[in-house]
């Protein structure tokens, strides 16, 4: 399979993305932590008081990690990556999860493991996206500038970071709507699964909008 020649390198977003959606409740993850619904769990937790922070990081890593055990590869994920590699991209993982738990996650992956990955960023690593951080940091541990790097993700977030990065972004759906705010976080294009990813990746004018000069 060929890819277009200005791709290097692409950064997947991990739960959702390389898994199925669906293993990490987050709605029962802030109801446990107290986490007002419309907050992000590792902002709302890094705003306690540090005394309270220690035990509310114990339940937030004990619902991950019963998660990851129970996560699946997302439909096509596989076949996706080895594509990817074998047409010399380099991967890359970047998660608001820890590293645990994409280590036990990736247990599950039949085609895969961690060693494929040449950047593998979680947030021991970064600041959370959607800071940029995490993909300037696999960026530079991938050996490509950030222009050449294609970050993929399901939720706003990541297409955020992408875009404050300079990298280019896919936004998966999964077959869901996608919801898209113009100002903040317009990707690049849209993609309903991985098949659809592989398809853009060797297609030429899709990028045109922001190749670099
Ligand atoms: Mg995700």
């Amino acid at each position: 399979m060929r890819f277009h020649p200005d791709i290097r390198g692409v950064l997947f977003d991990f739960d959702g993305t390389l898994t199925l959606p669906g293993a990490l409740d987050f709605p029962g993850i802030k109801k446990a932590l107290g986490c007002p619904l419309d907050e992000p769990i590792l902002e709302f937790i890094q705003q306690q008081p540090p005394h309270k922070q220690d035990p509310l990081w114990q339940v937030l890593i004990r619902h991950e990690l019963k998660a990851a055990a129970k996560s699946r590869p997302n439909t096509g994920a596989e076949p996706c990556l080895r594509a990817l590699k074998e047409g010399g991209i380099a991967l890359g993982i970047f998660t608001r999860n820890s590293l645990q738990s994409v280590q036990k996650a990736l247990l599950t992956f039949e085609h895969i493991d961690l060693n494929d990955f040449a950047a593998v960023i979680t947030r021991e690593d970064s600041p959370p996206k959607p800071h940029p951080g995490g993909v300037l940091a696999a960026a530079q541990a991938m050996g490509i500038l950030p222009a050449l790097l294609v970050v993929v993700g399901d939720f706003h977030f990541d297409i955020i970071a992408g875009n404050r990065a300079s990298a280019r972004t896919i936004l998966l759906t999964n077959g869901k709507l996608p919801q898209i705010d113009e100002d903040h976080s317009c990707p690049d294009y849209v993609c309903t699964c991985f098949e659809e990813i592989l398809q853009v990746l060797c297609r030429p004018p899709v990028f045109s909008r922001r190749l670099p000069a």
